[in-house]
């Protein structure tokens, strides 16, 4: 199994290994588990945009509830639509490769949102609108879990949390603060699926993730 283990890290990101400590639960809510699934029972039937129309499944988010590290996408897409799950398709693989390198896992300290919690037709960008009456819920999950860190995937997801019109190269490697929260943004998932020239790059995000969660 660490065989394997080290074989997939190496695909993926090269020769540098890193280990880590375990993650510093404290100050967490002890009750965040049973918090975000009574927000998430109040807010499942939204119709505060046009989208709660159109959506199969709202996608609240998944995880471990005291997790230190949230990941933010940008909204659901198809498979997350009929799964009501965020990054469940060919992206959300190679995310799960990439939390496994740096040793963790949907279950294990992470938790997975996204901006918006129902799919935008044909997966077109947000609109500022949409963003507007969504947003409240992404900052009451993180006050519900006060994580450590969050990491915005994508330029979309940077450029919304942000409020900037930025390209990612301008956001990237750079510690920015989401009302209190420290915030990295780096490639989306499904961008390095596009382009594998990107993957080095984003290793050296997720060592700098890895290296503040473990301090
Ligand atoms: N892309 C995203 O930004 N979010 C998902 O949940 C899936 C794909």
């Amino acid at each position: 199994m660490i065989a394997r283990y080290l074989k997939q890290t190496q695909e993926l990101f090269g020769d540098e290994l890193y280990l880590s400590k375990t993650s510093n639960l404290q100050d967490k809510n002890k009750n965040a588990k049973s918090d975000l699934s009574i927000f998430c029972e109040e807010i499942s039937e939204c119709n505060k945009c046009s989208l709660g129309a159109t959506r199969n499944k709202f996608v609240f988010g998944t995880g471990d509830s005291q997790a230190n590290l949230m990941l933010v996408g940008e909204a659901p897409g198809a498979e997350e639509d009929r799964l009501g799950e965020p990054f469940v398709g060919r992206a959300g693989k190679l995310l799960d490769k990439i939390l496994n390198a740096i040793n963790r896992s949907r279950s294990k300290d992470v938790y997975i949102c996204n901006v918006l919690k129902c799919r935008p037709p044909n997966n077109r960008d947000p609109l500022a609108s949409e963003v507007e009456q969504c947003e409240p819920y992404l900052l009451k999950q993180i006050e519900i879990m006060h994580p450590k860190l969050i990491v915005a995937l994508g330029r979309v997801a940077g450029t919304t949390l942000l409020k900037v019109e930025q390209p990612l190269k301008g956001m990237r490697s750079k510690l920015h603060d989401y009302f209190g929260t420290p915030l990295i943004v780096t490639y989306h998932p499904a961008a390095l699926l596009r382009n594998s020239g990107f993957k080095a790059a984003a290793w050296e995000d997720f060592k700098w993730i890895r290296s503040i969660l473990d301090n």
